[in-house]
C-alpha cells in the first residue's frame, strides 16, 4: 500500500492512505470515470498518493455547483463582512495546520521543509488574511455627469463593483498551496465562486486546503476542487461555456492554449506566465550581498520560480569575482531530500521537469557555454540536478532565451551602462528584474527602463500579499496580489438615474 512507502512521513499516512477525491458542491466524490492517477515523491521517485482524475464530466458538475452557489446563494447573499470573516478563518486554519501543510509541500513538490513552512505556508495564510480585509472595502464611485444632448438634465450616476461570477483557476506545481491561495483569496473576497484545478504533479495540499475551506465555513459549491490533468480537466475549464473567467498560472505555451480555448464564450482571462528575468549587478554594488542575492535569485525553490533571476548580467570589472562567488555558493549547496534539515536545495518536481532541465544543460554546453558550477544531473534516485552557473553564454543560446525553470543561471558580462536596459529587455518575457547597486539614482533609472512587472533593488524574490505581481510582454495579463488582483474578479456596472 502506497501510504506505507518509506518516503511518506508518519503524519501524512492516514491522509494519503486512500485515493483522494474531488470536492464538488461540498461533497468529496470520486471522478465520474472512476479513474485515479499516481502522485510521486520527487526525492525518491516513489508513488506517495493517488488522486481522482477529474475530467470534463466532473468539471461540468463542479461548474453547476459553483453556478448554483453564485446565483442562488448563500455566498452571494452573505454580507461582505461575513465573507471576510470566513476568509480570515481560512488563514487561521492554514496557520494552525502549518506543519502538516509544509510536510505535504515537501513530500509532493520536493522543496526543503523549512522553506515550505516559512515561505509557502506562511505566505498562503497571509494572503487569505490580506484578502479577507478587502471583502468589506470593495466600493464603486458616484460620478457627476454632463450630457450635452440633454440640456438641463440632472442625473445621479454611480458604479457598482460586482463579482464576475463563476471562475476557473488553473495552477502550477512550483508553489502548490501558495498558488491556490493567490487564486482563491481575491476570488472569494470579491464574492465569486470557484472551480480550482491544482497541477497533476502536486495535488495534495490543495485537497487539504479544500477541507480547511469547509472547516472555515465556506458554503457548499463556493470552492470546488478538481484534481486531474491539464489536457482533460484543465482544458474543460478553459473552454467551459458557463465559466465567466479563467485565471491561469503556468507556462507561456499553455497560457496561449488557454487563451484560445477561452475565446469560445469570451470569458475573461488573466495569465501569470513564464519569465527569463534579468538580474543586474553594477560594480558599485555591495558584492557580498549581491553574490548571495544572485545565488538565491536562481536557486530558490530549485529554480522553479517564474520570476527566477536566470539571466545574470554583471559589470565587466567584477564579472569574474561575482561568477566565482555564485559558483562557490552553488558548489557548496547541500542538495537532498527536503525532509533533511541540512538540505538547501531539493529535487525538481517531476521526471519530465528533470528531463527538460537536463536537456537545456546539454544544449547550453553543446552551444559553447561553460559550467563554472554544476552542469549535470545528480546520479541518485529522484529528480536531482546540480545547482549550475553557466558562463560564456550568448544572447542567441536557448539557455539565455528560454525559460529553463530549474537551478541554472546564465552569467553574462556587460560594459556599457547605457546599453544594459536594452540587454535586460532583450527577451520575450517581462516578469521581474533585479538590480544591485549602491547608487540609488542608477537603480531608479534602470527600474523605470526595464520592462518587468516587478523590480527588486538590492533584494530578490520578496513577495507580499499586498504587492502586485504579474507580467509585461509574454509573461502574462493582469496582476496577482494587492488590490490589483481584485480587479480580475470584478465587473463595473454603471447605473444612471434621471432625477
Ligand atoms: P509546466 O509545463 O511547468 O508543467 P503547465 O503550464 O503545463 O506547466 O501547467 C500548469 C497548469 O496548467 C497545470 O495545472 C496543468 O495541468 C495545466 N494545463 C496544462 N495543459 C493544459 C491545457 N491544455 N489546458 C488547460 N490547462 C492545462
Amino acid at each position: 500500500p502506497i501510504a506505507t512507502n518509506s518516503s511518506v512521513p508518519e503524519s501524512l499516512r492516514s491522509f494519503l492512505a486512500t485515493p483522494r477525491k474531488l470536492l464538488i458542491g461540498g461533497q468529496w466524490v470520486e471522478a465520474k470515470s472512476g479513474k485515479t492517477f499516481d502522485v510521486f515523491d520527487p526525492a525518491t521517485d516513489e508513488v506517495i498518493a493517488q488522486a481522482a482524475a477529474g475530467d470534463a464530466a466532473d468539471v461540468d458538475l463542479a461548474v453547476a455547483a459553483a453556478r448554483k452557489a453564485f446565483d442562488a446563494g448563500p455566498w452571494s447573499r452573505m454580507t461582505a463582512s461575513q465573507r471576510g470573516q470566513i476568509i480570515w478563518k481560512i488563514g487561521d486554519l492554514i496557520e494552525q495546520n502549518a506543519d502538516e501543510l509544509a510536510a505535504m509541500e515537501t513530500l509532493d513538490n520536493g522543496k526543503p521543509l523549512g522553506v515550505a513552512k516559512a515561505a509557502d505556508v506562511a505566505l498562503a495564510a497571509d494572503m487569505f488574511r490580506y484578502m479577507a480585509g478587502w471583502a468589506t472595502k470593495i466600493e464603486g464611485n458616484t460620478i457627476p455627469l454632463n450630457v450635452p444632448y440633454v440640456p438641463g438634465g440632472q442625473f445621479h450616476a454611480y458604479t457598482l463593483k460586482e463579482p464576475i461570477g463563476v471562475v476557473g483557476q488553473i495552477i502550477p506545481w512550483n508553489f502548490p498551496l501558495l498558488m491556490a491561495a493567490w487564486k482563491l483569496g481575491p476570488a472569494l473576497a470579491t464574492g465569486c465562486t470557484i472551480v480550482l484545478k491544482p497541477a497533476e504533479q502536486t495535488p495534495i495540499s490543495a485537497i487539504r486546503l479544500g477541507e480547511l475551506c469547509q472547516e472555515a465555513g465556506i458554503p457548499d459549491g463556493v470552492v470546488n476542487i478538481i484534481t486531474g490533468f491539464g489536457e482533460t480537466a484543465g482544458a474543460a475549464i478553459a473552454a467551459h461555456d458557463d465559466i465567466d473567467k479563467v485565471a491561469f498560472t503556468g507556462s507561456t505555451e499553455v497560457g496561449k492554449i488557454i487563451l484560445k480555448a477561452a475565446a469560445g464564450n469570451l470569458k475573461k482571462v488573466t495569465l501569470e506566465l513564464g519569465g527569463k528575468s534579468p538580474n543586474v549587478v553594477y560594480d558599485d554594488a555591495d558584492l557580498d550581498t549581491a553574490i548571495a542575492g544572485a545565488a538565491d535569485a536562481i536557486f530558490f525553490n530549485q529554480g522553479q520560480v517564474c520570476s527566477a533571476g536566470s539571466r545574470l548580467f554583471v559589470q565587466s570589472g567584477i564579472y569574474d569575482e561575482v561568477v566565482a562567488g555564485v559558483s562557490e555558493i552553488a558548489n557548496n549547496m547541500k542538495v537532498g531530500s527536503g525532509f533533511d534539515a541540512a538540505t538547501q536545495m531539493g529535487p525538481l518536481v517531476s521526471r519530465e521537469q528533470f528531463d527538460r532541465v537536463a536537456g537545456y544543460l546539454k544544449a547550453g554546453l553543446d552551444a559553447g557555454a561553460e559550467a563554472s558550477a554544476g552542469g549535470a544531473a545528480i546520479d541518485r534516485p529522484g529528480y536531482f540536478v546540480q545547482p549550475t552557473v553557466l558562463k560564456n553564454a550568448t544572447t542567441e543560446m536557448s539557455i539565455v532565451q528560454e525559460e529553463i525553470f530549474g537551478p541554472v543561471v546564465a552569467a553574462m558580462p556587460f560594459d556599457n551602462e547605457a546599453e544594459i536596459a536594452s540587454q535586460a529587455n532583450d527577451t520575450s518575457f517581462g516578469l521581474a528584474a533585479g538590480i544591485w547597486t549602491r547608487d540609488i539614482s542608477k537603480a531608479h533609472k534602470l527600474a523605470k527602463q526595464v520592462k518587468a512587472g516587478t523590480v527588486w533593488v538590492n533584494c530578490y524574490s520578496i513577495f507580499d500579499a499586498a504587492l502586485p505581481f504579474g507580467g509585461y510582454k509574454q509573461s502574462g495579463w493582469g496582476r496577482e496580489m494587492g488590490h490589483a488582483a481584485l480587479e480580475n474578479y470584478l465587473q463595473t456596472k454603471s447605473v444612471c438615474v434621471s432625477l
